[in-house]
């Protein structure tokens, strides 16, 4: 890195931190890229950046500057660029925040990948090797971003690195290698981006590729496209679920090939995906070098991350939960699924590109109706057809209000989108937080009964 000329492209979580962690390793020039101009970007940021010698180049990406350059480095959220293209063509190595990070750190990683579940088991594993003893930094796509751990010691030769990998960072990586790798699972997402599945899960796949024998994948057994992956990689195959899992939960207890025994009694998280995700992390930290004492009282103590079926609150009679993280069909259909209760669900925002058709085929049996929000409104009215009762609403308090008429007691509104939130909201975060919001107030509003007005759509 040392007399380095780098270009870091997207000011995020990430690209700052690349960039801070380029410029402490000596870097003779550290641009900062990003179509946004400097009166989008956080003026508190920019100085503290540029006081440590950070030069910006904002308002777009100059062919000039790429043409000068060592090394890019690309932020998860920032599409493919032509300028970029180019200068990988003449071989100016291109690498993810994670990759770079990677070049720093003596700790084993542990790195996570998957299409739903990620943050959750990142966190939980994060939480076990912590309970365990270890100095321990969790982050990656989730939160804090691998270059700010550089030079702790969670990256030293005695801590742990359990790291969120989305396809984006996992694209760009060349030389990083999980010494356990995790590939939760494998459902549509982000064909938007991405041109079919098959590229999709190839590059997620990515996590086994510079694996050795020394090295584990974990993986789901029942899913032979994940399995198939795993095994093209030169790490020990570890399967939860299906014939060959090393871990199985049978008469109210966990228990693995290692002898281990966990009572199901002591886990917080509810529904059958979070078993799953339960059983991937206790292989996973397992292999980490968690001990026993460590992985219950994780297991214990853990209750799940905010907006990911998050109970609000119960209302006469009828309860409310917030998954707003359901961004994706996925999601959405395993959330239903986790139900044991009449649904009257939330769903639309941007749509990913997918087919609507699982979560259709899942509303016939379980919903009372479904509240249509967003840009994906007509796509969803289309995919639903005359299936099952639907309305729109213009606003979340809206759809809030009239899934609240719509739904009974003993019901339960659900928020579940199977969408970006990105057409109304800064993130799924601040949709959760608008959602629990309309559901407090519509609880304390004594006049919830009168018809909403701005509700438009067919007849429930
Ligand atoms: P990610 O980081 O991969 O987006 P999260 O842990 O944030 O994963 O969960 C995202 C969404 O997926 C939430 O709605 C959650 O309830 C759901 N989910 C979590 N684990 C699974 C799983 N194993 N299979 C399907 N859906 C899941």
């Amino acid at each position: 890195m040392t007399g380095k000329r780098v270009v870091v492209v997207g000011m995020g979580t990430s690209g700052e931190a690349a960039a801070r962690l380029a410029m402490r390793r000596g870097a003779a020039t550290v641009v900062l890229n990003d179509k946004r101009e400097a009166a989008d970007l956080d003026d508190d940021k920019l100085m503290a950046l540029a006081r440590l010698g950070v030069i910006f180049e904002l308002g777009g990406h100059r062919p000039e500057t790429f043409a000068k350059t060592d090394l890019v480095v690309m932020s998860p959220g920032v599409p493919p660029l032509a300028v970029v293209d180019e200068a990988a063509a003449r071989g100016v190595p291109v690498v993810s925040e994670v990759e770079l990070a990677s070049w720093y750190v003596q700790a084993p990683i542990v790195a996570i990948t998957g299409t739903n579940g990620k943050s959750t088991v990142t966190t939980l594993i994060g939480e076990m090797l912590t309970a365990s003893g270890f100095a321990t930094f969790t982050g990656g796509n989730l939160g804090t971003a691998l270059s700010d751990a550089v030079d702790t010691p969670a990256a030293g030769p005695e801590g742990r690195l359990v790291v969120e990998l989305s396809s984006y960072q996992l694209e760009r990586i060349v030389a990083l290698r999980p010494h356990v790798a995790v590939y939760l699972n494998l459902t549509p997402d982000h064909l938007d981006r991405y041109p079919s599945m098959a590229a999709y899960g190839t590059a997620k796949a990515r996590i086994f590729l510079n694996q050795t024998r020394d090295d584990h994948a974990v993986v789901p057994g029942d899913d032979p496209v994940v399995l198939a992956f795993a095994r093209g990689g030169a790490g020990a195959v570890h399967a939860f679920g299906g014939e060959s899992s090393e871990i199985r939960i049978a008469d109210g207890v966990i228990a693995t090939k290692r002898g281990a025994r966990y009572p199901l009694s002591i886990v917080k998280l509810r529904g059958a995906h979070n078993l799953s995700n339960v059983q991937a992390s206790v292989l996973a930290a397992e292999l980490a070098g968690a001990t026993r004492e460590g992985i219950f009282e994780a297991l214990e103590s853990f209750r799940g991350l905010p907006h990911r079926m998050q109970f609000v609150l119960e209302d006469d009679g009828v309860v409310y939960y917030d998954d707003s993280k359901a961004t994706n069909v996925g999601a959405a259909v395993r959330a239903l699924e986790g139900l044991d209760r009449r649904v009257v669900l939330i769903a639309g925002g941007r749509d990913k590109g997918g087919s609507y058709e699982p979560l259709v085929k899942l509303l016939r049996q379980k919903a009372r109706a479904v509240v249509l929000l967003g840009e994906a409104a007509p796509l969803l009215r289309a995919a639903i057809g005359t299936s099952v009762p639907h309305r729109e609403a213009e606003s979340m308090r809206d759809a809030v209000r009239t899934a609240r008429l719509l739904a009974e007691p003993g019901d339960c509104v659900l928020l579940a989108p199977a969408c970006s939130s990105l057409d109304m909201y800064p993130s799924y975060a601040h949709r959760g937080r608008d959602f629990a919001e309309a559901v407090r107030a519509l609880a304390q509003s004594p006049s919830f009964s009168e018809p909403p007005t701005t509700v438009r759509g067919g007849e429930p």
